[in-house]
Parts: C-alpha cells; sequence; structure tokens
C-alpha cells in the first residue's frame, strides 16, 4: 500500500465518463426490461483503467478522497482464524493483501486477538491496513468498542474505524460525526465511516453524502444490484463526495446446485473470480472486501485482482442471465419492502442471510448459531402476510418457502 497525502483526488463533475456510462447501460437496459430491477451488468474493465495503479503486485486505487492508495482486494476475517499462526493471513500478505477488515464480533469475538498475533508475527504494523467496527448504536458504546478493539488488537491506531452494520438514519447525526471527528483528532483512528446490510442503504448513502465527515462506507454490491437505479445514483452522490466505497458480499451467491445449471463458462476466469471482476469494472469502488477461509481462494481471488483482462461482453452476459435467473433465492436485503408488510417484527431478511451462509457457503454452525439467535416469535408469520411480503418483492422470492426452508434446516 502506498500512500500520497498531498495527491487528493480531484473533485469529479457529474458528468464524470465511468459514472455515465455506468448509469446509461443501466438505463438502457431497465427500460428495455421495464423494470429498474432487472440485474444490468455492461460494464467494460476499460472503464476503471484510469483510477487504478497497477504495479507488480496489488492494484490499488485511492480510497475515496482519503489520499490513501489501498490495495482494490482486501481480507475480511468473519470466519475463525488460526490463533497461532494463520495461513490465510500471512498468503495474503504476501500476495500484497495488507489489509485487513475485522470487527468485534468477528470469529465469535476472536478475531482481534488472532489478527494481533500476526501483528507481532510481521512486525510491521505500518505497512498493514486495519479496519474495525463496534456494533454499538450509542456514541458512547461506540468509543468504548474502538478502545477495546484497539486493546485486543495490540495496537494504538486503526486505519479504518466503522460502525457497524447500521440501518437508523440517526446514526448519521451530528453527535456521531463529531464523534469520528475526535477519535480521528485523538488518533485512535485515521479515518472513520460505517457498514450497512440492510434495506435502507440507499437513504443512508445519500445522507452521508450530504453531511460530511464519513471517509469511508462498506456495502452489498455485486453482479445482481447494477440495474438498481436508485443505489446507483446514491453511490454517485457518494464518489463525487469523496467516500471511499467499498464492496462487500460480491459474491451474489446462491446454492451451488443452482449457480450451476447457469453453467457459466470463461477462458479466462472461474465464476467467483468474474464476479469480482464486474466489481471491480465500476470505478466508483474503491475496494472488495472478501471472506477468503482459504489459501486456494486467496490465489483465485488475487489472481483476479492482477489479471489486466477485462470481462469480455460473453462473460458479462453470462452474469447477467445468472442473475436473472437465480433471482428467487438471491435476497438482496430489502428488508424495508417484505418486511413493511408483515404487522408483526418479523426477520425476513436475516433469515435468509443465515439460509445463504449454510446453503451457499457451508457454514452450518454459524448459520445455526446466527439464526437461533433471532427470537422465536420474529421467524414466523401468518401464510397471508408472508404471501403479501412475496408481491413486493423485486427478487420474486418464495418467501414462506425459503422461511420454511430457513427452519428446517438451522433451528
Ligand atoms: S425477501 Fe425480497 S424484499 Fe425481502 S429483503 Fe429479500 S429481496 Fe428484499
Amino acid at each position: 500500500m502506498t500512500e500520497d497525502r498531498d495527491n487528493k483526488k480531484p473533485e469529479q463533475p457529474s458528468s464524470e465518463p465511468g459514472r455515465r456510462r455506468f448509469l446509461k447501460t443501466a438505463l438502457a437496459s431497465a427500460t428495455t426490461a421495464g423494470a429498474a430491477s432487472v440485474p444490468v451488468l455492461g460494464l467494460s474493465g476499460a472503464a476503471s483503467a484510469a483510477s487504478t495503479t497497477r504495479t507488480k503486485g496489488m492494484p490499488t486505487r485511492e480510497l475515496g478522497n482519503t489520499g490513501v492508495k489501498v490495495p482494490i482486494l482486501h481480507l475480511g476475517t468473519a470466519q475463525r482464524m488460526d490463533p497461532k499462526y494463520d495461513k490465510v493471513m500471512h498468503r495474503c500478505y504476501k500476495e500484497g493483501v495488507t489489509w485487513i477488515d475485522t470487527a468485534l464480533s468477528y470469529g465469535w469475538g476472536s478475531s482481534h486477538r488472532a489478527i494481533a498475533n500476526f501483528l507481532t508475527q510481521i512486525g510491521d504494523r505500518k505497512r498493514l491496513w486495519l479496519t474495525s467496527k463496534s456494533g454499538s448504536s450509542r456514541v458512547s458504546g461506540l468509543r468504548n468498542g474502538l478502545d477495546e478493539a484497539l486493546d485486543e488488537l495490540g495496537t494504538d491506531y486503526l486505519d479504518l474505524f466503522l460502525m457497524h452494520g447500521i440501518d437508523d438514519l440517526d446514526m448519521l447525526d451530528r453527535e456521531y460525526l463529531t464523534l469520528g471527528e475526535k477519535l480521528k483528532a485523538q488518533g485512535k483512528t485515521r479515518f472513520f465511516g460505517f457498514s450497512c446490510h440492510d434495506g435502507n442503504v440507499v437513504e443512508l448513502m445519500n445522507r452521508a453524502a450530504k453531511v460530511g465527515g464519513i471517509d469511508a462506507i462498506m456495502f452489498r454490491y455485486n453482479f445482481r444490484r447494477y440495474g438498481d437505479l436508485e443505489l446507483n445514483r446514491a453511490i454517485d452522490a457518494c464518489h463525487r463526495a469523496g467516500i471511499g466505497l467499498i464492496a462487500m458480499k460480491t459474491q451474489g451467491s446462491v446454492p451451488r446446485d443452482l449457480e450451476s445449471v447457469a453453467g457459466f463458462r470463461s477462458e479466462n476466469f472461474t465464476l467467483g473470480q468474474a464476479k469480482l471482476k464486474s466489481v471491480w469494472a465500476d470505478e466508483r469502488i474503491d475496494s472488495i472486501v472478501s471472506e477468503m477461509d482459504s489459501v486456494q481462494y486467496v490465489r483465485e481471488n488475487v489472481a483476479a485482482a492482477r489479471s489486466e483482462k477485462p470481462l469480455t461482453a460473453e462473460e458479462s452476459h453470462q452474469l447477467n442471465q445468472l442473475a436473472a435467473l437465480t433471482a428467487g433465492y438471491a435476497c438482496n436485503g430489502c428488508k424495508h419492502l417484505c418486511e413493511k408488510t408483515v404487522t408483526r417484527d418479523v426477520a425476513i431478511a436475516e433469515s435468509l442471510r443465515y439460509l445463504m451462509y449454510f446453503e451457499c457457503f457451508g457454514k452450518t454452525d454459524r448459520a445455526r448459531e446466527l439464526y437461533r439467535a433471532i427470537p422465536v416469535a420474529k421467524r414466523e408469520a401468518s401464510a397471508d402476510e408472508l404471501q403479501q411480503a412475496c408481491q413486493v418483492c423485486p427478487q420474486g422470492i418464495d418467501i414462506p418457502a425459503r422461511l420454511s426452508r430457513a427452519r428446517e434446516l438451522l433451528a
């Protein structure tokens, strides 16, 4: 990772070519299909060429207007890490993936300690970019969370501190932004922002672009979302405001047997690599966080990051087809749509997320543990109400059937 603090990214005019090309493609396809939620993929790798620095190692991009160049790929550590010698972290570091993303809750609370040990082993804190997060919704809880993270990580500063998985617009009020400014002034974190999983991501991003004080946002973004015009406009607003954008959940996974029906074929990339390439083709995205839980995945993802080959039109077309064919199994997390139709508090999106962990990633224990933490009353609703929820689901998910599957596998 190289730093270039004096070389700030200039403000992007609203007619900036990458954005225009992206929206033009999305608009054209949405118009043809008659629905904004139809997945669209039309960017070529050329769109990202101007903003990506390619050296022999890992390509880098500037994170928003922070003045810091970061690797376009970094390691997510929600999985359990080896506390003694974690092969994945060491391999990442060797390959130039010098950014590790963690959180107080990751690895059942053990992630920080494993990273602390890794830091001791490499003996070079400055070469590593460290992000951590606190899930507290209170200013005092966030402040304490950062102190706890520093203590557990054995470091005196973070590079980026995020409010974890927020869905409340009030967390972009002045008191939270002031906290971010104070933590930066105290040297406890260099940058401040938030991550978000849920349905109001567009509102959160639009608010963040207006209020200032947010350096980076981590949000769910993958090949299934390119036709979402509201999301695209929110990304544009953040990009123009100089907010660094980090894509998570880039695989947009559904169960493997369904993905294999689409039969992705390419001479250059695996399906997983193609999904990453499609996100990097969007020059507004500065980095992808990827939970690589084996050295094999590190190899595969690093090869995709280093490859200068863009996706071909045919490969992009195949991803579009995959998105269309499997939409009914891919929950976008837009819970403000479906959960609003049910009179009681029901955790539809959360249940479907844990079902995905189980079905797509084989994380059976974690999926069950998380699902069982949802109060039983929030796992069910009447058949009528769930039918109404289906009516508003942009993905056309058979919500009663999928919730029933979640209960069967995870309860
Ligand atoms: S079930 Fe449908 S409406 Fe509900 S969060 Fe998932 S994609 Fe959105």
